[in-house]
Parts: structure tokens; sequence; C-alpha cells
């Protein structure tokens, strides 16, 4: 029996709200799941505004306009990461100005990021990677100091805190202007394809309600609040159908089970692969005091491009499905037909020596345990 890289699951509800969604006469967006969904991360995170989109990637899109990106303004965004964090902005016009991780951590660094601030700079984008936040102390400091709009790539960062200098402690994307969230199947909660934008400034609420509904105030005449709705401005159908809501509310209702099983599949890892991170063999995630630890991914650092190969290729022979992760977006086709070749050296360390192993609720601790010694036998050969 394979053990895949991942798995989605069932954990309660799912199919039960689904038919009721179906039952209810109503299964486009905004119903009743969609606003139990956005209610219960609006009071559990504290997040001023919740809006259920159909990915991450819709989010992210909805920020660049709500940022008013134009033809040439310059978005910071580490380069180890996943397409959609630049491509949103791109799409907008915007310069995509790449950026690196730390050495030990896959995270943005805040000195590079000041480095690359020039007058054009409009957005940076943390992405925090793992679950693992980004110094957003740091970042929000430098994006108030130059004026920036902070958009938190929180794709992985569901149930993930920051503390600040002074103890407060605030829930990853609740910081930054707009923030980002994935549902997707590979995500701690998931809901097939889905995601959420988190809009943490008053001022854009209405806004993003009207660019979320294809540019139209609908939103607001639902509410009675306008006689008639039209064309307001632009947008796009970035919302979710209550079949997707349906599915995601039962997720939620188990969050804590979901996070407490996925820490101990995490704290599995850790312990049983110790050994090889003391011996120098491998290097293990870090977690900086500031952040918590969310256990969205298990990964580990080879020591080159050639032993992560060489193992990806050993552990699918024993039916264990591990996999690396981002090819560094400076060295992507798309970056390339357009600028030259630039070297980030961390995030291409990463590109080239990260490995994930398999990750989903349904992990047994059996399964676990071969993957763990399966993985200390190829250090040993
Ligand atoms: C998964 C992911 C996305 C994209 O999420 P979708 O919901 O699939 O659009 C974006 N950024 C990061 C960092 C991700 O991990």
């Amino acid at each position: 029996m394979t053990i895949p890289f991942n798995k989605p699951f069932i954990i309660g509800d799912e199919l039960k709200y689904i038919e009721e969604a179906v039952k209810s006469g109503k299964i486009s967006g905004d119903g009743l799941f969609t606003k139990k969904c956005q209610n219960f991360f609006e009071e559990k995170y504290s997040f001023p505004k919740v809006l259920l989109t159909t990915s991450c990637t819709d989010a992210l899109e909805m920020a660049a306009i709500l940022c008013d990106i134009k033809e040439g303004d310059e978005v910071i965004v580490p380069s180890y990461t996943f397409v959609s964090s630049a491509n949103a902005f791109a799409l907008r016009g915007a310069k995509i100005v790449f950026v690196d991780s730390y050495s030990d951590n896959p995270n943005i660094d805040p000195r590079e990021i000041e480095k690359h601030i020039t007058p054009k700079t409009k957005v940076i984008v943390p992405v925090h990677y793992a679950g693992v936040a980004c110094d957003m102390e740091a970042i929000m400091n430098l994006a108030k100091q130059h004026d920036i709009f902070v958009v938190e790539d929180a794709a992985q960062a569901i149930d993930s805190y920051y503390t600040f200098a002074d103890g407060t402690k605030k829930a990853l994307g609740s910081i930054g202007h707009f923030a980002a969230f994935s549902f997707h199947e590979t995500k701690n909660i998931i809901a097939g394809e889905g995601g959420m934008l988190v809009v943490n400034d008053e001022k854009y609420f209405e806004r993003a309600e009207i660019i979320r509904e294809k540019g139209t105030n609908r939103s607001a005449f639902f509410r009675g609040e306008v006689n008639k709705y039209g064309w307001v401005d632009l947008g796009s159908s970035f919302l979710p159908s209550e079949i997707i809501s349906a599915f995601l509310y039962a997720q939620l209702e188990n969050l804590d089970k979901i996070q407490s099983k996925r820490i101990d599949i995490w704290n599995r890892y850790m312990n049983g692969l110790n050994d090889l991170m003391e011996k120098g063999d491998i290097k293990l995630p870090i977690i900086p005091n500031y952040s918590t630890n969310n256990a969205h991914m298990f990964y580990m650092v080879c020591r080159s491009y050639e032993e992560r190969t060489a193992l990806i290729k050993y552990l699918k022979e024993k039916d264990i499905l591990s996999v690396f992760h981002y090819l560094s977006l400076n060295k992507s086709d798309f970056f390339l037909k357009n600028n030259l070749e630039i070297d980030i050296p961390n995030s291409d360390n990463f590109t080239d020596s990260l490995l994930r192993l398999p990750f989903y609720y349904e992990l047994t601790e059996k399964e676990q345990n071969l993957i763990i010694e399966e993985i200390k036998v190829f250090f040993d050969a």
C-alpha cells in the first residue's frame, strides 16, 4: 500500500451539510453556510471582516485590486513561494521584486525586504511558509515607515499566531492590511478548492464586497441598503457556492481536533528525525520564538539536490511519496522571459534541497514510523 503525500478527508457532517444546502433551495454563494464560516473565522481569530472566496489565489487577486496596483508599481514577494503570491499582482501590471529567505527558514527576511524598497514599492507580500509566522513586527514597521500595503499570503497559516515584542499575540492574517487563506485539499482545513480574504481595515470593507460580486453593489442591495444594484467598480466572480462552504463548515466544527492530530504528527516526525539532525545529515524546521506552529507541513532539508533526488527515489521504491516544493520564482520560465537571471541563494538552496514528507489527517502512527525508519536506513547506507 502506497503512503501518499496528501489525502483529503471527511471528519464530520460534510456530506450532511451539503445535502442540507441543496435541500434549502440555494446553492449559489453567500447563503447560510458561507455566513456561518465567515462568522466562525471573525469570532475565533478576531478578523474584522472575512469574505469566503473560491481560492486563496482569488483572495490575492482581490487584494491586488484593493491595493489599486497599477502598471509599474513594485511588489515585494519572496522568491521561494507559490506562483499565486506573485501572479495575482503581475496580473494587474505590477513589477515583481523577488527577495530572499533566511538561510535557515524559508520565510522572507525583512533585512532583504528593506534593501529592495524603492519609491515605487506599493505592497509587501509575506508568505507564512509551513504556517510559521514571518517576522510581522519588522515587516509592519517597514511598511508604516514607507507607506506600503502588507498582504499576508496566509494560505498555509490557519490557526497560527505571531507574538509582538510587547507580548501581544495576534492570529496570522490579522496583522497586514489584507490576508489570503486557502482551503485547497492540501491545506489543514479543506473544502476541495476554496479560500478567504481577510480585510483588516474598515475602510476597505465595502469595496472588497463589490470586487467579490463582479464589481456590483449586489451585497448592499440584498441588505436593503440601496434600491437597485449595478456595475460600480472592477471585480470578478470570487464567491464560492454553498456546496463548498457547507463542506468547509463541517471541517471548522472539528478544527481543534484536526489541529491537535496534526501537531501530534508533526512532533512525531520531529522526534523521530532528531538523531539525523544531530548527526548533521539533515536540517529540520525552525520555529522562531515569535511564532506558533500550526503543523501545516513537515519538511527536512537535505545537503544537496543529488541527495534529495536519491532520497525521493529510495522512498518511492518503498511506496512512500515525498515531494520537493517550490521552484524559486526568479528561475521560472515566465520571469526569465522578461528578466535577467538573478541568484537568490537561500531560496535557490530550498528549491534544491527541501523535502516534504507525507502529511495528512489520516496518516497513522504505524505509517509514520515506517517513513522515519526508511529515512534512517537511507542515511545509514
Ligand atoms: C496553496 C497556496 C496558495 C494557493 O492557494 P489556492 O487556494 O490553491 O489558490 C497560495 N500561496 C501559498 C503560499 C500556498 O501554499
